[in-house]
């Protein structure tokens, strides 16, 4: 299929994709077009104008700032996967990229794209909310920072407003004491989370002072699995206040997504499984830090 007719822009900046988005309405942002060009395709999107920002430099790069690392949109899950500086600092982020879809994919897919199309079955949204990160994004209005737990509202939507512009990814840099883990169940084809469930625990004195357990895959929006994470804090994590935390997964999904590769029950479970998996790797390396 071909898509329809469209104009096409390139900014060079973060001004420039702000203006263009600005006088052109119903344009779309081009990041690595991984998603947006298939549906175009398809014409399940018929934008009028693209605005690519692949080329804009300011977009694109990740730094250490104090206790944050702050992420251009435009960079690729390669660059997370391949990057020290979120190796040591952020490791569940880099675990994550590394497992999306092939090397292909990851050299073109974008953070920024990733959260913006707000596929179910992404990894990146799922880590991040996670990770309790904020958005930054751009517009006319001026900047702007969204909750990542709040910008995930329904399938494929974001509380990112027409015209805005996602800029940058701002998450924690992990303290002392804390581990991450992400596990997936890959689909067998894409490679897209059928299930992913992230874990990051904070361990101090031999007892879990913070634990964030969130699903993906399994509900419209990644979802956080508090009954968890409540039942961790306080404990020490061991194979028995694990499993318990685990089993209690199932209460965070009360309505898992179903099609013909995996039921809602088959989601559950997986979840229920992939949440001890992650929470064990997970503790383990709060403990070597
Ligand atoms: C074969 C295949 C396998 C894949 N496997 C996986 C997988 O295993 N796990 C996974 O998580 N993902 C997977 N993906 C998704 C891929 O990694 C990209 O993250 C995703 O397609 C987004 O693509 P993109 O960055 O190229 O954004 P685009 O396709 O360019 O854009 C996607 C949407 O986001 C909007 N957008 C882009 N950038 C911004 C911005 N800065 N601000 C506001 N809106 C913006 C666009 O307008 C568009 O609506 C796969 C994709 C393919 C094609």
């Amino acid at each position: 299929m071909y898509s329809a007719e469209f104009e096409y822009y390139r900014a060079t900046s973060v001004a420039e994709a702000v203006e263009l988005m600005r006088a052109h309405p119903g344009a779309k942002l081009l990041a690595g077009g991984h998603s947006l060009l298939p549906q175009m395709k398809l014409r399940v999107s018929q934008p009028a104008a693209l605005v690519d920002i692949s080329r804009a430099a300011e977009l694109s790069g990740i730094t250490l700032d104090g206790e944050m690392l702050r992420i251009g949109a435009t960079t690729t899950h390669a660059a997370l996967a391949a990057s020290p500086v979120v190796s040591e600092h952020c490791a569940i982020l880099s675990e994550a990229a590394s497992l999306i879809g092939d090397q292909q994919v990851r050299n073109r897919g974008t953070i920024g794209g990733s959260l913006a199309h707000a596929d179910p079955a992404a990894d990146l949204p799922t880590v991040i909310v996670a990770l309790g990160g904020t958005l930054t994004a751009a517009s006319a209005a001026g900047p702007r920072d969204v909750l990542a737990g709040e910008c995930f509202v329904d399938l494929f939507t974001t509380a990112l407003t027409e015209g805005e512009v996602l800029t940058r990814v701002n998450v924690p840099a992990y303290g002392a004491g804390t581990g991450g883990a992400y596990a997936k169940h890959r689909h067998p084809a894409s490679g897209y989370a059928v299930v992913g469930v992230a874990a990051i625990v904070t361990v101090s004195d031999g007892r879990c002072t913070r634990a964030r357990l969130v699903v993906g895959g399994a509900q419209p929006n990644p979802v956080s699995a508090s009954a968890s994470e409540a039942a961790l804090e306080g404990q020490p994590l061991n194979e028995a206040t694990i499993a318990a935390a685990a089993a209690q997964v199932a209460q965070a999904l009360p309505n898992p997504l179903s099609d013909h590769y995996a039921s809602a029950d088959y989601r559950r479970q997986l979840a229920t499984v992939l949440a001890r998996r992650a929470l064990v790797t997970a503790a383990e390396r709060a403990a070597e830090r």
